[in-house]
């Protein structure tokens, strides 16, 4: 696992993520050159054994760009027949940069829901895999064109993130326009300084990072930043690093004080309370008390029926509820171990009386502390 700078030589597999802004112009559309010194970089890296995959953005501005949409306000449909063009131009792009180095690239559209299905989760990582021994770098993206916004991985950091997991890598390369995270604006602030090394991802540093970035990407730092807070807390390194450099892939691996770097930290969660708190979809709420917020807060306890208060939305035994104190505020996940209609019966319900109104009792607990992530 990488912990610090020194660590980054032991790196085996990376994923490298790309905005749109690095690989596409307003004007020419495709930057081959900067797709091709990229794609030196990486095939360079393979020649000494390290495994990458891509996570390139850019299909919707390239799209924009054949079509003389851009700076147009878009509708979403415009956006995905945008992507429908820009993606193979995109993989074209690609296939011409690695041919070089007699390199073979391969496409993977992905959506969130591939993700969320077990099935299709294993089948995508078994690709991948099956792609790394073959020696082919896969690029990803989302898969634009079919999805909409309940699906949708939202930004390609977020999808970088979830690819790094599913692929096991050890690292995700961030590469932007800029080189790393800064204390402030640094195209207004003289005195922002790069930051070095990010040992935890706060709320305070999220406020700091402020809104989207470029008008092409839609990430901007703070989609970084959950980004690189949702690897590291699934055992994956990340790190922002300024993409029009040359060389600045290797640089970082090489442990120089290039970007940004999040080492794996202390907080590290098991994959499986990962899931839960980053994957899984949400099915509905569960407001408590305060007695049950300072039992799961204070004591990692399992949420009882007697804290509840109320129950939001409709979902079956099993399913994703997210768990709101009185205040309005998140506090975390889980899974419930009764449905929705079940657990309406039993709000304020003391553990020893489920039997006694459901006719039944599967657990004491709503949701086993073992299937609860906090969150806030
Ligand atoms: N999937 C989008 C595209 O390829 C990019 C989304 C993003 O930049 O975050 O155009």
């Amino acid at each position: 696992m990488i912990r610090g700078r020194g660590d980054l030589g032991r790196v085996q597999r990376l994923v490298v993520k790309i905005g749109s802004s690095l690989l596409a112009d307003a004007r020419a559309g495709v930057r081959q050159e900067r797709l091709d010194a990229l794609a030196a970089e990486i095939a360079s890296l393979r020649e000494r054994g390290i495994e990458a995959a891509i996570v390139s953005s850019g299909a919707v501005a390239l799209g924009c760009v054949r079509l003389g949409w851009v700076g147009r306000e878009l509708a979403v449909h415009e956006k995905q027949a945008a992507a429908a063009i820009g993606q193979p131009m995109l993989m074209h792009a690609w296939q011409r940069g690695f041919a070089r180095h007699g390199v073979d690239v391969a496409q993977l559209l992905l959506t969130r829901d591939d993700l969320r299905n077990r099935r299709r989760y294993l089948n995508a990582s078994n690709t991948s895999e099956t792609l790394f021994s073959a020696g082919i770098v896969p690029v990803v993206n989302e898969n634009d064109t079919v999805v909409v916004r309940e699906i949708k991985f939202g930004d390609n950091d977020n999808l970088g993130a979830l690819a790094a997991l599913l692929m096991d890598a050890d690292l995700l390369v961030m590469m932007t326009d800029v080189d790393g995270l800064y204390s402030a604006n640094p195209a207004r602030d003289v005195d922002a300084r790069r930051i070095g090394l990010v040992e935890a991802v706060t709320p305070e540093l999220m406020a700091a990072a402020g809104g989207a970035g470029s008008s092409f990407g839609t990430g901007g730092m703070a989609s970084k930043l959950k980004a690189a807070r949702i690897a590291t807390r699934g055992g994956v390194a990340a790190a922002i690093v300024d993409g029009r450099r040359a060389g600045a892939l290797a640089a970082l691996l090489e442990g120089e004080d290039v970007g940004t770097l999040f080492p794996c930290g202390a907080d590290r969660q098991s994959r499986r309370r990962h899931w839960i708190a980053e994957v899984l979809p949400v099915s509905g709420r569960i407001i408590i008390d305060d007695g049950a917020r300072e039992a799961i807060l204070g004591r990692g306890a399992s949420l009882l029926p007697v804290g509840v208060v109320a129950v939001e939305g409709m979902f079956d035994k099993g399913e994703c509820v997210e768990i709101v104190g009185g205040d309005g505020e998140v506090i975390g996940r889980g899974l419930s171990n009764y449905d929705a209609e079940e657990m309406r019966r039993i709000v304020g319900v003391p553990s020893d009386r489920i039997e006694e109104v459901l006719g039944f009792r599967d657990f004491s607990s709503v949701i086993h502390r073992d299937n609860l992530v906090l969150t806030g």
